[in-house]
């Protein structure tokens, strides 16, 4: 069999100056060259340093007999604090493999910072072996060994192309073993590779925020042997075989070591989640250790939480209905709230019909996958709402991204693939940016192209529009989207999720859906605290006027003290950026008496922390003036 060597370099022009933007190598069969030639381009152009502006990508013939094979090093971690550790820990490998002046070796390591390639250094005499010494050795034509029907990945597996590389260069002759450090400031991992010693990651290089990385290459040989090494390095196409494509597809002495690691990588990059108690209602103000804090947090934009009304139907439901509702409704029945609720929705949307699911999460999650067929194509918005996501996964169709709100992009991609079935689906409001979907475009284009049109309404019911309901009527539209998705645990303050539309997408999800068919549904108090506050938001529809107020007041309160925001709906996202910086916003203003949410990585792009402010209709300008004045004073002392 024939195989292809492929590589493609991307760069970006700015300013004059060209910008690596991102690289990748493959030896593949025939078979597997366009897609993934086509999945290398699609990274270079949607890649997060950037869009490339120019893409070079270069097919070489590999023949059978050109190829050689290697065997992945064994991989294995050694746990060190900082980077003196790691320091120590790489001389005392070094002495296994019989290099006993691995400090002074170290002591070349920050020649390697502006180097393009890696250094060849000769481990005896410390002599840099590299003819060209601000290019340096580059390792390349190699690739881990797939067989046949390799798919296309378009993530960058770095674990595995590292451990490929690091076999390679540890089976080329005369090199005792190779040492790396990122220069990716975010990760401080690197390594020792070695013939005796295998791939050893060590967790800690350098210090966190070091820009500082390179490599080496540690040759013990006759000179005249340099030129040899080099050619392997640089031009013998080489196959790894059985490389690990993840630290966690390898066997591990403790597993518990592959959690407490990942806990530690959240922590050092200010990613580490906690959560902190309230001893009050999620009201306009809530209580916490004592001490009263305006909440900024909350989804419960209309403030009927602790409504009384809502409070007495969830109570008087408890004394007539019990705790729960005993199984799933296709097996233990509905009790009559459940129908009673599932009207009053669909009458609230102008829709045929409702059905109710456990949360939100799971509506979206059971919708996608059941309509998600395997025919099927879903269109979904870049920053689609995680239960959206994963309800894409769910499905056996394929899922193609379009950019955020981005219609030439959403059809171009429609044309491209042209399903005979498919869904565009998008948050009605994104939740972490409070923008909302141009509902009316994707309408025309599901039309044009005999697709459904679904909607997320999670912070659109109560919020948008004259009356709250929804984003269609933020639009004036007449025509609903085909799919309504919505929550109860947000405006409508309790939990369940649903989905409204015609009887029949109704009757085909009651059947398909599994997260309602296998799941019990909701309990009595949540289904009736639902339907009174459904019921007072349609008698007192001022609420929603109020709510709109409040996110106009506060928006120009933050413009008044230099912060530029801009909402749409009851979420207003004040962007920061570093994820450090957002997180300590977050918590001198709890401090200061203000709760309000540090939004980070993975939730939003890494770079793009925010902290997310939402208003309620309870809240009042006076107050929400003060805190925009205090969160413009706390953002500007952490400059
Ligand atoms: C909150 C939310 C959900 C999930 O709803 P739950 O009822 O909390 O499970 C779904 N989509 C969006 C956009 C949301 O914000």
């Amino acid at each position: 069999m024939t195989l292809y060597s492929m590589k493609m370099r991307a760069s970006r022009t700015e300013n004059g100056k060209s910008e690596h933007i991102s690289g990748a190598e493959r030896i593949l069969p025939e078979s597997a060259l366009i897609e993934n030639a086509g999945a290398m381009i699609d990274r270079a152009l949607h890649h997060a340093k950037g869009r490339a502006d120019y893409i070079q990508v270069k097919i070489e013939e590999a023949r059978t007999e050109e190829i050689g094979y290697v065997e992945a090093l064994p991989v294995s971690t050694v746990e060190t604090e900082n980077a003196e550790e790691g320091r120590k820990a790489i001389i005392s490998l070094l002495r296994k493999i019989g290099i006993e002046n691995g400090d002074a070796v170290l002591r070349k390591f920050h020649e390697t910072y502006n180097m393009r390639g890696a250094m060849l250094l000769d481990v005896d005499t410390l002599e840099r072996l590299e003819p060209d010494p601000a290019r340096g050795i580059r390792a390349t034509y190699m690739d881990a060994e797939h067989g046949e029907n390799r798919a296309a990945c378009t993530v960058k597996n770095h674990f595995q192309e590292a451990i490929v590389l690091a076999s390679k260069v540890s089976s080329a002759p005369h090199i005792l073993a190779e040492i790396c450090v990122s220069d990716d400031p975010g990760y401080v991992t690197g390594y020792v590779a070695s013939k005796k010693t295998g791939y050893v990651r060590i967790t800690r290089l350098k210090e966190k925020d070091d820009p500082n990385g390179g490599r080496i290459f540690l040759y013990r040989g006759s000179r005249n042997d340099v030129p040899k090494t080099i050619a392997y390095l640089e031009k013998k196409k080489i196959l790894v075989k059985n490389a690990p494509a993840s630290p966690s597809s390898m066997p591990s002495a403790d597993p518990w070591r592959v959690l407490a690691e990942d806990i530690r990588r959240r922590k050092d990059s200010g990613l580490y989640r906690t959560i902190k108690t309230l001893e009050s209602a999620q009201s306009a103000h809530v209580r916490a250790k004592g001490h009263s804090l305006l909440m900024l947090a909350s989804n419960s934009y209309l403030g009927l939480i602790d409504h009384p009304r809502v409070k007495r139907a969830a109570a008087e439901a408890v004394q007539r209905f019990g705790g729960g509702s005993g199984g799933s409704r296709l097996t233990t029945g509905s009790l009559p709230i459940h129908d009673e609720l599932e009207s009053a929705i669909s009458r609230f949307k102008g829709t045929e019909a409702t059905l109710l699911f456990g949360t939100g999460y799971m509506a979206n999650v059971g919708i996608l996958s059941a309509l998600g067929r395997k025919d099927a194509i879903i269109f979904s918005d870049e920053l689609n709402h995680a239960s959206i996501i994963d309800g894409c996964r769910l499905a056996r169709a394929r899922t193609v991204i379009y950019r955020h709100a981005d219609m030439r992009d959403l059809e171009a991609k429609i044309r491209a693939v042209r399903p005979s079935f498919g869904v565009i689906v998008a948050d009605a409001v994104f939740s972490m940016d409070g923008d909302v979907a141009p509902l009316p475009e994707i309408i025309a284009l599901a039309k044009k192209y005999g697709l459904l049109s679904m909607v997320d309404e999670a912070h659109a019911t109560g919020v948008i529009g004259k009356t709250g309901r929804g984003l269609a009527e933020h639009f004036g539209l007449k025509e609903k989207p085909d799919v309504v998705m919505g929550t109860l645990s947000k405006a409508l303050a309790s939990e369940g999720g649903f989905v409204s539309g015609r009887q029949l997408l109704i009757d085909y999800l009651r059947n398909t859906a599994r997260s309602f068919i296998f799941s019990t549904s909701q309990s009595p108090a949540t289904l009736a605290a639902a339907k009174e506050a459904l019921a007072i938001l349609e008698e007192e529809p001022e609420r929603v006027a109020r709510l709109q107020e409040n996110t106009r007041a506060f928006v120009d309160a933050l413009a008044e003290n230099g912060v530029e925001t801009s909402s749409e709906s009851a979420i207003v996202p004040i962007i920061v950026g570093d994820e450090w910086r957002a997180l300590q916003a977050a918590n001198q203003l709890y401090d200061e008496g203000i709760f309000l949410s540090a939004i980070r990585y993975p939730t939003v792009a890494k770079g793009s922390a925010r902290l997310r402010a939402a208003m309620m209709a309870t809240h009042t300008e006076d107050e929400l003036r003060a805190a925009a004045a205090k969160i413009a004073a706390v953002l500007q002392r952490l400059m």
